[in-house]
């Protein structure tokens, strides 16, 4: 491949195919945020080094978006999620779904499903499921990340640890990607606003673009200033 189609493809949209597999796997982001993790994605300059990494993968449907991208710019996408589901996701909590839970031990387990979204899109050699609780396996991780994508637990200790384990781990010119950020209280809880908010406070971070309640941030090569959790809610 030349040096300007190789940059073609790594520019390009998913195809019609990958897109409508993610419209039918179960999970919660609209297509057009996919589309723009797809982009931010595949934008990072390939002199950043390292993988892409989503923390929350429910049953594969960001996944999608990710490892494509993955695949077109010669990255791997690691998928850190225990699949238990969060908290919305219990019995009794607005968004469970009954048939996810695994009749043998009374719990969730999206781990099959998300298994045969990735099988069936083809993209089992770049996306690779790390199953376990994310603040484990931050505690272990030591590669820099050319693009982190939070989106898992959404209450107040798993969004903020999530923030404190995971972002300074993203390289330089890498980007950070955070998924329900809802700016108006109305609109959605608030511990992923309030990370994106110690993001760009940090200093470490400035922002690239927004969709829906996705924001996009870039790695600045400095620090993360230490910031401390909101305390007034
Ligand atoms: N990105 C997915 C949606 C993720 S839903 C999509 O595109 O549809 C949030 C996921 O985060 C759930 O699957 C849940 O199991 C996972 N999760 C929540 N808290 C977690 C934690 N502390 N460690 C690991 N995974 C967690
Ligand atoms: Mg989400």
């Amino acid at each position: 491949m030349s040096t300007s189609s190789a940059a073609a493809e790594r520019a390009a949209e998913p195809s019609a195919e990958l897109r409508r597999r993610a419209d039918e796997a179960r999970g919660f982001l609209p297509p057009e945020e996919g589309l723009a993790l797809h982009r931010a994605a595949c934008a990072v300059r390939a002199e950043v080094a390292g993988p892409l990494l989503e923390i929350g993968s429910y049953c594969g449907k960001s996944a999608l978006y990710l490892g494509d991208a993955a695949r077109r710019t010669g990255r791997v996408l690691f998928c850190v999620d225990h699949h238990r589901g969060s908290e919305e996701n219990q019995l009794g909590w607005e968004w469970h779904e009954p048939d996810l839970v695994d009749p043998a031990v009374g719990l969730l387990d999206t781990l099959p499903h998300f298994r045969r979204t990735v099988q069936d899109a083809g993209l089992e050699d770049v996306v690779v499921a790390v199953v376990g609780e994310s603040a484990t396996v931050a505690r272990w991780w030591t590669p820099p990340l050319a693009l982190l994508f939070i989106d898992g637990g959404h209450g107040e200790d798993p969004a903020h640890h999530d923030y404190e384990c995971w972002a300074p781990l993203v390289a330089p010119g890498g980007r950070l990607a955070i998924h329900d950020v809802f700016p108006d209280p109305a609109d959605g809880g608030r511990p992923p606003y309030e990370i994106y908010g110690r993001a760009l406070a940090s200093g470490a971070f400035v922002e690239l673009e927004g969709c829906g309640s996705l924001r996009v941030l870039q790695r600045l090569d400095a620090p993360l200033r230490p910031t401390s959790r909101p305390s007034v809610r």
